[in-house]
């Protein structure tokens, strides 16, 4: 299969190496020219969680360079980014590409469907990881895997085949939108927590209230899921926040959220806790947690942007 990957970052370059070794001819779009010069130059450099260093060689060019038809574009941009990279890359978009969001965050399907047909559109959540420790270097641990539902009739069983081939673990979803909520819920926890805590996923599994500072968000959340059809499973999300504080799962792993604001860059929080925030307001219900998260963020944005 013909596969571009919009946004060749961590994740989307760790994906776009299994496509690859797995046959389909995968082309990177990014706008990060250090990044793409790296990649051109000597591969792209690849360290493994067994010692193991590797490079691939994957052609990797900006959005005004590509050209050509691709089967399947997956798109792995931060989720602010997503509406820009849509733009960018129009010209690629065919009726007959299908287009798979993997950023996480809610509203990206409505951002995509701005843009391409509903029945382009494939939805997916992963629990894939991936780190960006230079220009064309990452870091890479563990096994992930991905849900996806396509959104609207598009037949997404060739795609879950096709990822398939590169033992992605995709498993076609029957309700994608709960497992992003779900997924958005674990997010609007622990990544702002661990920067306002400053603090990894271990160190705030044992900060003292850590937990009901996780259930006043995820409460909030359950609330306004209610009110737009969404069953949101508190409890089930707070046994996933368990697994993930023990060091043998991502205890020592300091969220993206927490990477972005180190590296002075604008954060998904408005995906995440704003989110929810946002629809809270149209549905005229209190967020007072989750509100108040998102001005803080906002607020340690404009702080260490400053440094
Ligand atoms: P990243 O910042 O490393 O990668 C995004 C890439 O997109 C960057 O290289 C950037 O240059 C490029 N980009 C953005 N807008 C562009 C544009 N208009 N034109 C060209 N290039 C553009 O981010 P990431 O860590 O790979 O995460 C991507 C998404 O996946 C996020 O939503 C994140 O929350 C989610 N996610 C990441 C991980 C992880 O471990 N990294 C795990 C699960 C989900």
């Amino acid at each position: 299969m013909k596969i571009a990957i919009a946004g060749f970052g961590a994740l989307g370059a760790r994906v776009g190496v299994m496509l690859q070794q797995a046959g389909h001819e995968v082309t990177g779009i990014d706008g990060w020219a250090a990044h793409i010069a790296a990649i051109s130059t000597d591969g792209l450099t690849v360290h493994q969680d067994d010692g193991v260093t590797k490079k691939y060689y994957i052609p990797v060019m900006t959005a005004k360079e590509i050209d050509g038809k691709f089967d399947l574009i997956i798109l792995l941009t931060k989720t602010p980014q997503l509406d820009t990279m849509l733009t960018d890359i129009k010209h690629i978009i065919t009726k007959n590409t299908k287009l798979l969001v993997l950023s996480n965050g809610l509203g990206n399907i409505e951002v995509m469907e701005k843009h391409v047909n509903r029945d382009q559109i494939l939805a997916g959540v992963t629990l894939w990881t991936s780190e960006l420790i230079n220009p064309g270097e990452i870091r890479v641990t563990g096994t992930g895997s991905i849900k996806l539902q396509a959104i609207g009739e598009a037949n997404a069983k060739p795609i879950v085949s096709a990822l398939n081939k590169a033992s992605l673990n995709v498993t076609l979803s029957q309700n994608v939108i709960e497992a992003i909520w779900h997924k958005a819920g674990i997010n609007s926890v622990l990544n702002p927590l661990t920067v306002l805590l400053d603090a990894n996923i271990a160190e705030f599994g044992m900060a003292g209230n850590g937990m009901d500072l996780s259930l006043n968000i995820l409460d909030e959340i359950k609330q306004i899921g209610e009110l737009e059809g969404i069953n949101v499973d508190v409890n089930a999300i707070m046994k996933d926040l368990a697994l993930l504080i023990r060091p043998e799962h991502a205890g020592n792993h300091y969220p993206s959220m927490y990477q972005d604001i180190k590296a002075g860059k604008h954060t998904e929080i408005d995906f995440l806790n704003g989110y929810f925030a946002k629809l809270g307001s149209e549905h005229g219900v209190p967020m007072p947690f989750n509100a108040l998260i998102t001005r803080l963020i906002h607020a340690k944005e404009d702080i260490e942007r400053t440094k």
